[in-house]
């Protein structure tokens, strides 16, 4: 019989002492050599046969990595190593970005969440990623450090397919920066999974809402979509229609319509694709009109 989990291969540990030396080392060693941080998709893969990194490049303890920084003027930088027990925990998450600690929170289990990072889960880029919604619809972006230099890249731009995104050989994210808020927000992540422990989303929706006068139903709504498409999806015409008219019960199955007509799902272990539509399309009625609920 096959073994599906062949074991840890034989791998190099490199420790380097400053984010020079890291994105040198990984530009040098191209496809041979991963940074990873909490590992918790990297180890996984590698015991089952999917990756064999000949050198893992901790980057964890390198320059601002663990660091959480918030300017109340202007911005949430959020250092890519710090787990995401610690962003639940953190004070100015909680209080000005609470939908992202929401979602961090529905990440499989607490001993997962004190390794896993949420840098490590956009870098990872599974459509399914819990924590990307919330990363998108607060208009997050990756710093990125790299051997030319330094780059920032907004997720919007950032995922390219599964497994894929903008990242070069080299290049290191080296945190998360969040734009301030927008004023009177409340936000809601709906996470369909098979259990409510530990499982990756069948579906995942994010509801971000907020006052703006200069929409003419008074209110902007971004919405994500998990695990119903190559890549996570913020469909603009959810945004449109929330956007137009006066918010009612009909416009918002009208938008839980659009997102259901956004999705490409595909059937796997955890639901068939017309499954993961209906299911897009429930929630997101549900979600949107939870944070409605809270902003009206
Ligand atoms: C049992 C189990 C349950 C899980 N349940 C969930 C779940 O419910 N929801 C969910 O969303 N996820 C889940 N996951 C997936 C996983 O925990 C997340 O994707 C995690 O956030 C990855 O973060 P990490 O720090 O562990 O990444 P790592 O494994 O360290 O790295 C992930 C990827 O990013 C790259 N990378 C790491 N650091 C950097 C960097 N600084 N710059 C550039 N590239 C980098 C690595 O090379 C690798 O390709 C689960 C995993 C396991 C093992």
């Amino acid at each position: 019989m096959t073994n599906v989990h062949p074991g840890l291969p034989e791998f190099d540990y490199i420790r380097p002492a400053s984010l020079a030396e890291a994105s040198r080392f990984l530009a040098e060693h191209a496809g041979e050599a991963r940074p990873f941080m909490g590992g918790t998709d990297t180890f996984v893969r590698m015991r089952d046969g999917a990756w064999a990194p000949k050198y893992l490049v901790d980057v964890k303890h390198l320059e601002g990595m663990q660091a959480i920084a918030f300017d109340p003027a202007r911005s949430l930088t959020l250092g890519a190593a710090v787990n995401m027990n610690r962003v639940i925990a953190a004070p100015e998450i909680q209080a000005h970005y609470p939908l992202l600690a929401q979602a961090a929170r529905t990440v499989a289990s607490y001993q997962l969440r004190s390794r896993a990072t949420i840098a490590g889960n956009a870098c990872n880029a599974s459509p399914a990623g819990d924590t990307l919604g919330a990363c998108l619809v607060y208009d997050a972006a990756v710093a990125i450090h790299s051997v030319d230099g330094t780059r920032a890249v907004r997720l919007r731009e950032f995922f390219l397919g599964p497994g894929k995104t903008a990242l070069k050989p080299g290049d290191i994210v080296t945190a998360l920066m969040f734009p301030l808020p927008p004023a009177g927000h409340s936000g809601k992540y709906l996470k369909l999974g098979r259990n409510v422990l530990s499982d990756l989303a069948i579906a995942g929706v994010t509801a971000l809402g907020y006052p703006d006068a200069s929409a003419a139903s008074g209110f902007r709504f971004h919405v994500a979509l998990a695990s119903v498409a190559p890549v996570p999806l913020l469909p603009p015409e959810v945004e449109a229609i929330l956007a137009a008219e006066p918010i009612t019960p009909e416009t918002i199955a009208a938008a839980a319509d659009a997102a259901m007509a956004a999705c490409k799902p595909i059937s796997d272990v955890r639901g068939g694709a017309d499954y993961r539509r209906y299911m897009v399309r429930n929630l997101t009625r549900q979600a949107v009109t939870t944070v409605w609920e809270a902003i009206a």
